[in-house]
């Protein structure tokens, strides 16, 4: 990719655009009225279906100024442990209103912080949704763990759990960048939980890294990314910081005068790349990188690369069942998110209701320039007439938005030929301006998404 941020490519990489975990993104779902609509779906799964899980965690022992999730800190655990009591409760209610599936693909916990549970709580919370969702043999099993608070016991219980793969939110190594984020985590304690990682049996470890954070420079970034392939993990994400305070208010103590701009985040993500490249990793899509014999470069090789709320997967459930506050699930029909304030998620859960908020069903409109976004997002390429005729549409159904991305191909972001779209390499981390020439949602939502580089 080129060194600096090209000028032609300087507006574009300012605006504000979705990651693509989804599309339609989550902006545009709108309040449920009821459970019956849900229901519906759950009732019309498809036997030979597999499905997946994610299960949303919202508490963590300390408060990362960066953080974009959906979390709060707690201090004591009873509050933790009657959480985990609810979560019991809410698997059984998924399981009950499932339809006949094929069982569970992968299982995923994010947060927050999984490891804010005590270990035998995550056991139990593990066997729950292992026994009533019917893990299959070979599932992946991925948890994401905070290292500045994981104790040794919790990574043997993941490891006694079944868990296979372990997502450690690395971030920076540098101890002058973690002070002013509010994450402080010595190199030795990330070492260690590597090893004990490995250890206990857990196969996967995956880093988080990121850069423009404040005091982030091309030199720390690249100095972080060679400490961190020392431990040699298997998958590596390296995230933009996202400075979003208008949604997330603690984000106000980090000053926009402390961040880089465009030109200097292209910069550090262009040191990160370099090392990554250099360290024998492979990219995948966006933002992430892995080991050429990885099964995300291998899935990225043979074109079974997905994009989903978790980032990029080789997970193909068409299904994702949503478990905890906040979390997003996936149906045939369209998405629904479970409500966001854990009061208010326990309550329905406590009625015997199934704990979502937010929905939106899905228009084939709306799955085929899905399907677009996702393959630009994962393969840099798309025959877009090829999509369109394979779900039933006009090969020029998308035609607007194909001359849209021909508009880009002055700049360098985009060639098209025919009906055929395509990021070239060097464009890689603009990918996201490409693909939202495929969104209708866009002009609704553009101020509540990050920018683009
Ligand atoms: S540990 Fe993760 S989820 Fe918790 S505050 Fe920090 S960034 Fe946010």
């Amino acid at each position: 990719m080129p060194a600096s941020l090209p000028a032609a490519w300087r507006d574009h990489a300012a605006r504000n655009l979705p990651r693509y975990t989804s599309y339609p993104t989550s902006v545009s779902f709108t309040p449920a009225d009821g459970e019956a609509e849900l229901r519906g779906w759950l009732a019309a799964m498809r036997p030979a279906q597999p499905i997946s899980a994610y299960v949303h965690v919202p508490f963590c022992r300390r408060l990362c100024w960066y953080c974009g999730c959906h979390t709060t800190v707690v201090h004591a655990y009873d509050r933790v442990g009657a959480f985990h009591e609810v979560l019991l409760r809410e698997v059984d209610l998924w399981a009950d209103a499932l339809g006949p599936h094929a069982g569970m693909a992968h299982l995923h916990f994010g947060g927050g912080s999984p490891n804010a549970l005590a270990p035998a709580d995550f056991r139990s919370l593990v066997r729950r949704l292992a026994d009533r969702l019917r893990l299959r043999p070979g599932a992946e099993v991925a948890a994401e763990l905070d290292p500045g608070v994981l104790s040794p016991a919790f990574i043997d219980a993941a490891g006694e759990a079944g868990v296979t793969r372990v997502s450690l939110g690395v971030q920076t190594f540098d101890p002058e960048v973690q002070a002013r984020v509010n994450r402080i985590q010595p190199t030795s304690l990330v070492t260690e939980a590597v090893e004990r990682i490995r250890a206990a049996g857990v196969a996967g470890v995956n880093f988080d890294l990121m850069y423009g954070l404040p005091g982030q420079t091309p030199g720390n970034v690249r100095g972080s990314v060679m400490r961190a392939l020392e431990l040699r993990p298997d998958r590596v994400a390296v995230f933009g910081y996202a400075h979003v305070p208008w949604m997330k208010k603690h984000q106000v103590m980090i000053q926009e005068a402390e961040l880089a701009g465009v030109d200097g985040r292209w910069a550090q993500a262009e040191a990160a790349d370099e090392a990554m490249l250099a360290g024998g990793y492979v990219r995948i899509g966006l933002d992430h990188y892995a080991l050429p014999d990885d099964p995300l470069s291998r899935a990225a090789e043979a074109g079974r690369l997905r994009r989903n709320f978790q980032g990029y997967t080789d997970d193909p459930a068409p299904v994702l069942i949503p478990v905890g506050p906040s979390s997003i699930g996936r149906f045939n029909e369209g998405f629904v998110q479970n409500a966001v304030a854990t009061d208010a998620w326990s309550a329905a859960i406590g009625r015997g209701e199934l704990p979502v908020f937010r929905r939106l069903a899905v228009t084939a409109e709306d799955e085929l320039r899905a399907a677009v976004i996702e393959r630009l997002m994962c393969e840099m390429a798309v025959d877009v007439g090829e999509v369109c005729r394979a779900r039933g549409f006009d090969a020029g159904a998308l035609d607007e938005a194909v001359a849209a991305a021909a508009d880009l191909e002055a700049d360098g972001l985009a060639t098209v030929r025919g009906r055929t779209v395509r990021v070239p390499e060097a464009a890689r981390r603009m990918m996201r301006v490409v693909a939202a020439c495929f969104d209708a949602c866009l002009p609704q939502t553009a101020r509540r998404h990050a920018k683009a580089v």
